[in-house]
């Protein structure tokens, strides 16, 4: 029996990355508050938030200081844009904190609302850029197969899963794809990660010559894949990826949407695997999602050739309404004081080895193929052999299933096809993870028995 709310919901709205004609039958799950690392439905009942909202609440659900610093915010200076020069504060400060805390060294930073358009943004950059230094043919970037940067027109074409092509009459020409760099699934027999690795760097260079180095701009990739399945690169990756892409002058984008401010053990996931990015996308967790605001953080090099064509042809013609929003830049700049006082990288770091223990403790189970993660952030790949690692037909369903039968164990996680994910707020103790892992357990079971006596098995 579908409550009023349910059904009021299946009259009016189009959820995004919903299984739309299931969502009539189903209908939705209403959450109504938080607190802590705890959400609660409109029953009253409670979850413990195993996915930080969408990789993102870092700082858990009810943070008194960054409800009253956007409270503060929205009384002193509600909105102001940053167009034509104009500034303020919060803006000024935040941008000053990520140029501090940034991985490499970062010359200026852009603002924007949410992690596709500064990912859209980037590839604006590239192209403008090679406009600028007279080379219009270098143009095509390079992302990965199961890489996630977005959903807009160009980023959801860098983004490497069908879902986001089909259909949709992308991805755009020019943004091409190569191999993902998952080990268990895409080695061969016998094959060491560092071998791999040196695999993945062939291919992708294979590529570019194949383009012509001429044409390729640039390359694009999170530390750790996201939705794709929460997937941590093989030893050596992305050394390997570096050397090839400085050999040809390919600037290297980091998308740390999800891996920055501390995700991976680290303030960002390249300093954990050591990419040499030339830019870096930031969201989520910049703000711990208490306000949409993304970051692009951008080299001296590239900078300059910004600075170059406006002197030729004047305004950089690029920027949304929301750009550098005051609220958000406040709330940004509050939460970033509060991860460095509460050394929330030392937390994630003292936690992590509970985390990984109890994750890949998961690989005992008869259905998980692999467990694998770093810091706070982790992924299991369902499977119905574990020997042959032969997966299930992806629409029976079987990772939704344990996350179905997780969420009636009070547990909140995500499926992307039968890749499971945990990424919990980065405040979550070790007392919270035990408790995470002995649900998803106990999910785990149901799920092999309902998988069982749907002769899946
Ligand atoms: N890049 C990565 C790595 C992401 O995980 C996401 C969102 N999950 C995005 C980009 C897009 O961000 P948004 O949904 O805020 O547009």
């Amino acid at each position: 029996m579908l409550s009023n709310l349910a059904v009021r919901d299946i009259e009016t709205l189009v959820h995004p990355y919903t299984n739309l004609a299931a969502h009539r039958e189903t209908g939705p799950l209403v959450l109504e508050s938080g607190k802590g690392v705890y959400v609660y439905d409109s029953n009253g009942k409670e979850y413990l938030e195993g996915m930080a909202g969408l990789w993102c609440t870092a700082l858990g659900y009810s943070n008194q200081e960054l409800i009253e610093t956007a409270y503060e915010q929205m009384k002193k200076l509600p909105f102001q844009h940053i167009f034509g020069g104009r500034s303020h504060d919060p803006a000024i400060e935040l941008a000053e904190k990520l140029k501090e805390i940034a991985p490499v060294p970062i010359s200026k930073v852009f603002y924007g609302a949410s992690g596709s358009d500064a990912n859209d943004t980037q590839i604006k950059i590239v192209w403008y850029m090679n406009n600028a230094l007279g080379r219009p043919q270098k143009k095509k970037i390079i992302s990965r197969l199961k890489g996630y940067h977005g959903v807009t027109v160009a980023s959801a074409s860098l983004t490497g899963l069908p879902n986001n092509h089909i259909d949709f009459d992308l991805p755009l020409p020019g943004i091409l794809h190569t191999s993902c760099p998952h080990h268990y699934r895409f080695a061969e027999p016998g094959e060491s990660e560092q071998d791999f690795s040196s695999r993945m760097a062939a291919e992708l260079e294979e590529m570019i010559l194949r383009e012509g180095p001429d044409t390729v701009a640039a390359f694009i990739a999170e530390p750790v894949m996201g939705a794709g399945g929460a997937i941590t690169p093989p030893a050596g990756y992305f050394e390997k990826i570096n050397a090839v892409l400085a050999k040809y002058d390919i600037l290297f984008i980091a998308d740390e949407v999800i891996t920055g401010f501390g995700r991976t053990g680290n303030m960002f996931g390249t300093t954990t695997y050591g990419l040499a990015a030339d830019t870096l996308s930031c969201a989520k967790q910049i703000t711990s999602a208490y306000f949409p605001l993304s970051a692009v953080m951008m080299n001296e090099r590239v900078y300059e050739v910004l600075v170059d064509q406006s002197r030729k042809i004047g305004t950089f013609g690029h920027g949304n309404t929301y750009a550098g929003h005051p609220v958000g830049c406040a709330v940004a700049v509050k939460t970033l004081e509060i991860y460095q006082r509460e050394r929330i990288v030392e937390h994630v770091r003292s936690v992590s080895p509970t985390f990984l223990r109890r994750l890949t403790k998961l690989e005992e189970h008869p259905l998980v193929g692999e467990a694998r993660g770093v810091g706070m952030i982790g992924g299991v790949e369902l499977v119905r052999d574990k020997a042959t690692k032969a997966s299930f037909e992806i629409k029976k369903g079987v990772g939704p299933k344990s996350v179905l039968f997780a969420q009636q164990e009070g547990l909140i996680l995500r499926a992307m096809g039968d890749r499971v994910a945990f990424c919990p707020p980065l405040i979550m103790k070790e007392a919270e993870i035990e408790e995470m892992f002995d649900r998803y357990e106990r999910a785990l079971d149901k799920t092999l028995a309902w998988a069982k006596a749907e002769g899946l098995l």
